[in-house]
């Protein structure tokens, strides 16, 4: 049966906003046929235009506001281009409104289910703005100028920017100075189209804890003109700075770094620390980028694994040993397992860095260690588990579940997946005994993340 869209691109339509996408989309119904549209709240009147229209839903953009949900929150002018960037396509709801939908995401996933389970209110951050410890922007010509910004979304148009909005003051800041430097040298923007030019991106890792700052001049060529000029204008300007690196990418590729880095002056790392353990960050290690919400998360699931000095803990999809360093203080043994191999150094060297002689790291895929620690025997109380948005493997779960743990602890960036995967654990004898717990880590945006904690039966 072909199915017709009742609606046809460029007709206007007014109606009310029903409910809010897991991107943050509105959505609005024309005779049972779903428009989702950006900037629109639930509750909300609108005129809008429909922009695309596909077999089972189709695409709106709002053309007048008939009414406004108390959830709408006030946009500077100044900041209405984020929006176009794609940097807080959320910015348009008030924080709380922002907390609860994300509880409400996961609440409407499990009310699909047949499970009952209560899902917390999400943890949120004091200033939920400013929040981001790194940056990576891009730097091309606009207008006949050296320009940095962020892409106008879908679209490879540099939109200048100087306020990022969710990224640390002290970044935004030294942006600006780079940009500045940049251009009274001379340098030339990379070109995508002619894949020539040569500064493609800066990049700018800021630590929360320690007053250091890494700066990463992504370069298309293979030397960088001047560099010894720009060194030194950025320490003189910028005089937190402890590390400047170069690293070059000369593949056309949407990649940001390449294979080869440089250090230009300092250390090649910055330092920072997550709950007391200290960490060494490269200009390509994996860290995460809310360390506010990062130690609340770490510190629930710490609390939510009930440690008390005597257990065996797996930490699978581990990154660079962040969640595992900090359970190591809290346990007898900490097993890690992560499939990228640079990571799994980084977590040695951090163990070591940090004086912890009960971790153990492997770099491997989490269902293949899973069952290969099954196979040697290893008997954990507690798995950790922190997988990408694609959720666990089935044979995970099975591995995980002969190893008979006490409990699971599920970290989650996606809500879907995690509901999925809560329903598999149930059938191999694993239920959740405490309520969902959201913690924001991303204010301003749709992402998701939650702790679940997980018993055997
Ligand atoms: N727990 C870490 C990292 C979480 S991100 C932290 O909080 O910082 C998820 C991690 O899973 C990434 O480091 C990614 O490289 C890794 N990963 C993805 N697929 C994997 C797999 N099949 N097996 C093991 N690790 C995987």
């Amino acid at each position: 049966m072909k199915i017709q869209a009742p609606v046809s691109k460029n007709e206007t339509y007014t109606g009310t906003v029903m409910d809010l996408t897991y991107e943050g989309l509105g959505v609005v119904k024309v005779d049972n046929y779903s428009l989702f549209i950006a900037n629109a709240l639930p509750g909300e009147e609108i005129k809008f235009v429909v922009t695309k229209v596909g077999k089972s839903f189709g695409y709106g953009r709002v053309l007048e506001q008939i009414t406004t949900s108390p959830d709408r929150a006030e946009i500077k002018a100044e900041d209405r281009k984020l929006a176009q960037a794609g940097i807080a396509p959320l910015q348009h709801m008030i924080y709380p409104a922002q907390l609860k939908f994300k509880q409400h995401q996961i609440e409407s996933l499990l009310a699909k289910t047949k499970m009952d389970l209560t899902v917390s209110e999400t943890i949120g951050m004091d200033m939920p703005y400013h929040y981001r410890n790194k940056a990576q922007i891009p730097v091309r010509e606009v207008r006949g100028q050296l320009e940095t910004g962020f892409y106008r979304q879908h679209t490879h148009d540099l939109v200048p920017l100087t306020d990022f909005y969710i990224q640390d003051t002290r970044i935004d800041k030294a942006i600006v100075i780079v940009r500045d430097i940049l251009r009274a040298e001379g340098i030339v923007p990379y070109d995508e189209k002619t894949h020539k030019g040569i500064i493609r991106n800066v990049m700018v890792r800021q630590s929360h804890y320690e007053d250091e700052m890494m700066i990463g001049l992504i370069t298309n060529s293979h030397t960088l003109p001047h560099a010894k000029e720009i060194v030194a204008q950025i320490t003189e300007s910028l005089p937190k700075v402890t590390s400047i690196i170069q690293n070059v990418n000369s593949r056309p590729t949407n990649v940001i770094m390449g294979p080869i880095t440089n250090v230009l002056y300092g250390e090649s790392v910055i330092h920072d620390s997550l709950l007391g353990n200290r960490f060494e960050i490269s200009a390509q290690s994996f860290y995460q980028v809310n360390p506010v919400q990062t130690e609340k998360l770490y510190q629930l699931a710490i609390d939510r694994a009930g440690l008390t000095g005597n257990e065996t803990v797996i930490d699978a999809y581990c990154g660079i040993g962040t969640i595992s360093l900090a359970m190591a203080r809290h346990a007898k043994d900490v097993y890690g397992v992560e499939v990228v191999a640079t990571a799994v150094e980084d977590a040695k060297k951090n163990a070591k860095l940090n004086d912890l002689t009960n971790t153990h790291f492997e770099a491997n895929k989490a269902e293949y260690q899973m069952a290969e620690w099954q196979k040697q025997g290893l008997k954990p109380d507690v798995i950790v588990v922190d997988p990408p948005r694609k959720g666990l493997d089935a044979t995970l779960i099975e591995s995980a579940a002969a190893m008979a743990p006490k409990k699971v602890v599920y970290v989650s960036c996606n809500p879907s997946t995690l509901v999925r995967d809560i329903q598999r654990f149930a059938e191999v004898g694993y239920h959740v005994t405490a309520p969902i717990q959201p913690v924001d880590q991303f204010p301003q945006t749709p992402h998701i993340e939650s702790v679940t904690l997980l018993e055997r039966d």
